[in-house]
């Protein structure tokens, strides 16, 4: 049983290793330079900057039996319980290195191929499908698990004769305008560090000094999803300038040493699938991710569990 998983995002990576720990063969296949997909985390200099998602709640016990075990490792902290007014007590998790330390920790073990961008998923002659990467170079699996944002997963499946039901063909996602700003001194974010929909422009400010991942000031800015779908096509240097002048009164008089703009055309989906995957007729091409379990860390998390099982279970 050979299985291929195409995104090292949470998704993907939790899938490969319950696999692998049922005795599978598994390769992931992500185009990033590096693991994690949407949990990402960029340095500036000293500056370190959590520029995906920024911490993340459980609510489900499988889930936070993973993340018990993340905390023993060291691999996760809690980093408060509540932003501003909203001290609910639940913990807000983050990973000790960034979120991207998530991934690179379950990375670990498994045979992950990155920088691999996968071009088609195409039946293969004798069964089972034909990977293709944009290099040329193919590869053969007897199960293709797609944990890609679903318009991008919707593209391979497509092409190889697999048709997505409507509902989640038609899945959206919003999008999400970022700057990154490395200051000189602190910012004027107040105590945990993060502001969530303070204003008309951004849906979070995160302080990633106060959160303990940068030994520098440095801050995450999100524009929340009606401000970056207005600003999607304004010109890349106008729409970097337009968000510093917004984030002026978050930065406590301290000055900008340097600055870096992301877009996230497929920041969170904008509803779900009702399964936590959708599998063709044959079984051998899932699909899975946040927009199947919830449009957050642990919705890709329950998203690939339940495929692996899924995929387990139907070969074993
Ligand atoms: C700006 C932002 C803020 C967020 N904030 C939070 C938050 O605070 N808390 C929270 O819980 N969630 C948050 N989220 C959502 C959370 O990040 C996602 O729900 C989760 O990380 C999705 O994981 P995934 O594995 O489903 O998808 P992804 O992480 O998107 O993984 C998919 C992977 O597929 C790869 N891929 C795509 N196409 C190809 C291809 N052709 N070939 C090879 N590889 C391919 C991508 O490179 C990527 O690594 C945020 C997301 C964003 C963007």
């Amino acid at each position: 049983m050979k299985i291929t998983v195409v995104g090292a995002g949470l998704a993907g990576l939790i899938a490969a290793r319950e696999l692998v720990s049922r005795g599978h063969s598994v390769v992931v296949i992500d185009k990033g330079r590096g693991v994690g997909g949407r949990l990402a985390t960029r340095r500036i200099g000293d500056a370190v900057f959590d520029h995906g998602a920024q911490f993340f709640t459980v609510r489900d016990p499988r889930f936070q039996a993973i993340v018990d075990e993340w905390l023993a490792a060291g691999v996760v902290r809690v980093w408060c319980r509540g932003f501003g007014s909203e001290q609910d007590g639940f913990p807000r998790y983050v990973g000790s290195s960034g979120m991207a330390s998530i991934a690179k920790h379950l990375a670990t073990g498994l045979d992950v191929r990155t920088s691999s961008l996968v071009f088609s998923v195409l039946p293969a002659t004798n069964g089972g499908w034909t990977i293709t990467l944009d290099t040329g170079e193919a590869s053969e699996t007897d199960v293709v698990i797609l944990t890609a944002p679903v318009p991008q997963s919707f593209g391979f499946a497509f092409t190889g004769g697999v048709e997505f039901p409507e509902e989640l063909r038609t899945i959206d996602y919003d999008r999400t305008l970022g700057l990154l700003v490395a200051l000189d001194g602190p910012s004027a974010i107040p105590f945990p560090g993060a502001l969530q929909n303070p204003d008309e422009v951004f849906s979070f400010i995160g302080d990633n000094h106060a959160k303990g991942i940068s030994p520098v000031p440095a801050v995450t800015f999100h524009a929340n999803p009606r401000w970056s779908a207005t600003h999607w096509d304004t010109p890349h240097d106008e729409a970097e300038q337009l968000l510093r002048e917004a984030a002026v009164d978050y930065l406590g008089g301290s000055s900008i040493t340097a600055s870096n703009f992301k877009r996230w055309r497929f920041a969170t989906p904008q509803r779900n699938w009702p399964d936590r995957f959708w599998s063709n007729d044959a079984g051998d091409m899932v699909v899975a991710g946040d927009a199947f379990a919830g449009p957050r860390v642990e919705g890709a998390v329950l998203s690939g569990l339940a495929v692996a099982a899924a995929v387990s279970s139907a070969n074993d």
